[in-house]
């Protein structure tokens, strides 16, 4: 698709990028191809802008200018890379309100959500581990004066850092900032489907001063240049966000070239809603925890389990709640969800909807697209709630990822960790109970890399992050991911 082909009627400021460039060395570049795919505006369903469609010649002009950089990177001082660091998040502070405009125009995401959660949370993830890495210390090991022993952790060399497109810049620097903070070069691929917040951090980058090929920046799909990139030769380490389906793709074709690996991946999350909850702040934080950003969240919570003594009263609260809740414009600030990512995942998440009937769920709630006055082609879709679906079915065990959540009741404790456990799934879950004795019996037998109680998604950035079973492989965060990012070599020195 050519420039000259986008709509005259969109606007063209700051925030509607309509060319996205790869940043290669120390300069942003069209893909040597000359291919292009088009960007869509969620909110409206048009056509905004054209992206790199990379390939497998600007991996390797990437690699090379990563290669070159990696020396002079990895003996820099840990101030020095901070100093820089702290650079670019002062510039994305600066620009903070630019990069939610151009997060919620390409995500479909509210503009709240973008400018109070995903912008302050990258930007933190830079300055989190610009700072952490001043922290960290070689280990020593106490010989007894036999020797002395000590654990080196070294960067790596080149990796690789692929993130989805439902928490764009978010999980981009999740990545990026321990990988460079650690002394790694950087090839990085944000989702094709979102990388508007990506090309517009590479400028911040080129603002900052970031030397050439520290950090590259490829755009395009996973066929034409996220495959190229984990199978190339040089690429030492691969840290992926994103499908349970991809990861597995990914790891085959890693393992046998036995590169580091670190797989964050789908989930069906459960909420478990004991009798003795806080009622009104269970209600209303269990509607945010299925529905924030159009349930397109790793961690929303899309079962909710609930036990039988307050079903009734439960459902009527939340079913309330959900309906309260508006649709509409991202910009607007009254919507509460805006626009579903693309129109593949739209349809993808309305065939859910279509198999939730087909496996005999009662509609309490949604099950529409929508068509808001003035964004009649946009992705819209009702906040959809069903019940009386058995937990082993395909509604109940697959990820939809969407605004889609099915309520079930349970009786016992052993029967709502039977349900939470009983997906190929281990994420993330949450327990709404005033019983302590509950809160800590129940999250010491979730299978689920994280349990939340009584709060959803409270987050602290030095925490392990990641999940079990076909959630992935590893942790990142803290020092799990400086970790990750580095290999450890012990040194023992004899008396
Ligand atoms: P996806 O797997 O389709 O794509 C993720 C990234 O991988 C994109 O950049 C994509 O272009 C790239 N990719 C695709 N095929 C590839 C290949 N063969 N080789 C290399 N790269 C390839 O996922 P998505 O649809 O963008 O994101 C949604 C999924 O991400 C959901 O399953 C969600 O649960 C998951 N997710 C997980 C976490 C977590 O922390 N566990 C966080 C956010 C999202």
């Amino acid at each position: 698709m050519e420039t000259s082909q986008l709509p005259s009627s969109l606007p063209t400021t700051n925030f509607a990028i309509t060319e996205i460039l790869n940043y290669i060395g120390d300069g942003l570049y069209a893909p040597q191809s000359g291919k292009w795919i088009s960007n869509f505006h969620p909110a409206s369903g048009a056509v905004y802008g054209k992206i790199a469609e990379s390939g497998a010649d600007d991996v390797q002009a990437a690699f090379e200018c990563a290669t070159n950089a990696f020396p002079a990177w990895s003996t820099s001082t840990a101030k020095s890379r901070s100093d820089l660091m702290l650079r670019l998040a002062d510039l994305m502070d600066r620009d903070l309100e630019i990069l939610a405009a151009i997060e919620s125009y390409d995500n479909g995401k509210p503009l709240t959500v973008a400018r109070n959660v995903d912008i302050p949370r990258a930007i933190s993830n830079i300055r989190f581990f610009a700072t952490a890495i001043l922290h960290s210390s070689t280990e020593a090991h106490d010989m007894d004066g036999l020797a002395l022993n000590y654990t080196l952790r070294q960067p790596i060399g080149v990796v690789a850092c692929i993130s989805p497109w439902n928490l764009p810049l978010y999980l981009f620097t999740w990545k990026i900032a321990p990988a460079l903070a650690a002394g790694n070069t950087v090839i990085a691929k944000p989702s094709e489907i979102t990388p508007a917040s990506a090309f517009y951090f590479s400028k911040l980058c080129i603002e900052a001063g970031f030397p050439a090929g520290v950090l590259n920046v490829l755009h395009g799909t996973g066929p034409s240049v996220g495959s190229p990139l984990v199978s190339h030769a040089g690429i030492k380490a691969i840290s992926f966000t994103g499908g349970t389906q991809t990861g597995a793709a990914i790891a085959a074709v890693a393992a046998p070239k036995f590169k580091k690996l670190s797989l964050e991946l789908g989930g069906k999350n459960a909420t478990l809603v004991f009798s003795d909850c806080n009622f009104e702040e269970t209600v209303s934080e269990t509607a945010r925890a299925a529905f924030s950003n159009q349930g397109q969240i790793c961690l929303c919570g899309s079962r909710i389990l609930i036990q039988r003594s307050i079903y009734d009263q439960f459902k009527q609260a939340f079913v309330a709640k959900v309906k309260a809740l508006k649709v509409g414009d991202p910009q607007a600030v009254d919507s509460n969800i805006g626009a579903i990512v693309s129109e593949p995942h739209l349809l993808k998440v309305l065939s859910y909807i279509e198999l939730a009937k087909s496996e005999g769920g009662k509609l309490l709630s949604g099950g529409n697209r929508i068509y808001p006055e003035g964004f009649e082609n946009g992705y819209y879709l009702e906040p959809t709630i069903f019940e009386g679906l058995d937990p082993f079915c395909r509604t109940n065990q697959e990820e939809i990822f969407g605004p889609v959540v099915t309520l079930i009741p349970f009786d016992t404790e052993e029967e709502a960790l039977q349900f939470a456990n009983c997906t190929p799934y281990g994420l993330a879950s949450s327990v709404w109970t005033s019983n302590i004795g509950t809160a800590q019996r129940v999250a010491s037998k979730l299978q689920t890399g994280i349990v939340w109680i009584n709060c959803w998604m409270l987050r602290d950035l030095r925490t392990p992050f990641g999940g079990v079973k076909q959630s992935g492989v590893g942790r990142e965060g803290g020092w799990e991911a400086l970790r990750f990012f580095t290999e450890a070599k012990n040194v023992c020195i004899k008396s």
